[in-house]
């Protein structure tokens, strides 16, 4: 059908255009998303490298953006600090689909991560043996490093930069995303789509 179709994106492989035109309800203010909650970015296009087709896989997650302040209150205190995040977090839903390229290299980077952790938790193992503080120590902080950059190649890879009046501002899509985005739309544009 989208053959006879002169409109039709030619990088599309979805033929419902309403279903397409949902799929874009969001602006590209320089090279950041901006939309409310829910955000859904297209399921055929991936957001790390700008891929089209389904192949890999899509995902629904909830991020959320905390004002930087709120994380001072940790002098106060950790609990009080958890509190003030719980209470000031502002959530955004948002669905993303990344290729099969992009999620075998996320799980190539999981898979070394948790590699060097088990490397670091066995040198901690020998360090008691050894009678080795400085191994120890060495061990303790590898494992505390590690463990952030795991956490960090773990999470989703937009984040929730900012949040004013119901609009959210999100980072970490690929410039080759925008690219396709701005291919699919009948204006090429990528910003005030609306
Ligand atoms: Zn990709």
């Amino acid at each position: 059908m989208s053959d006879h179709n002169p409109y039709a994106p030619p990088s599309s492989t979805i033929s419902d255009a309403s279903q397409h035109s949902a799929d874009l309800d969001f602006d590209i203010i320089e090279d950041q998303i901006q939309s409310t909650s829910p955000l859904w970015l297209p399921t055929d296009l991936c957001v790390g490298c700008g891929a089209t087709g389904t192949a890999g896989k899509t995902y629904d997650k909830k991020l959320y953006y905390v004002p930087w302040p709120a994380y001072l209150t940790i002098f106060l205190n950790i609990l009080i600090m958890l509190i003030v995040i719980l209470v000031v977090r502002k959530k955004l839903e948002v669905t993303y689909h990344l290729c099969e390229h992009c999620v075998a290299k996320r799980k190539k980077r999981m898979l070394i991560g948790v590699g060097v952790c088990v490397a670091l938790l066995l040198g901690a193992v020998l360090s008691v043996f050894l009678k080795s503080g400085a191994l120890a120590l060495l061990c303790g902080f590898g494992l505390f490093i590690a463990l952030l950059a795991l956490a960090v190649i773990g999470s989703p890879p937009l984040k929730a930069r900012e949040h004013q009046g119901g609009l959210f501002k999100v980072k970490g899509a690929s410039p080759e995303f925008y690219d396709q985005v701005a291919l699919r739309r009948p204006n090429g544009s990528l910003g005030q789509y609306w």
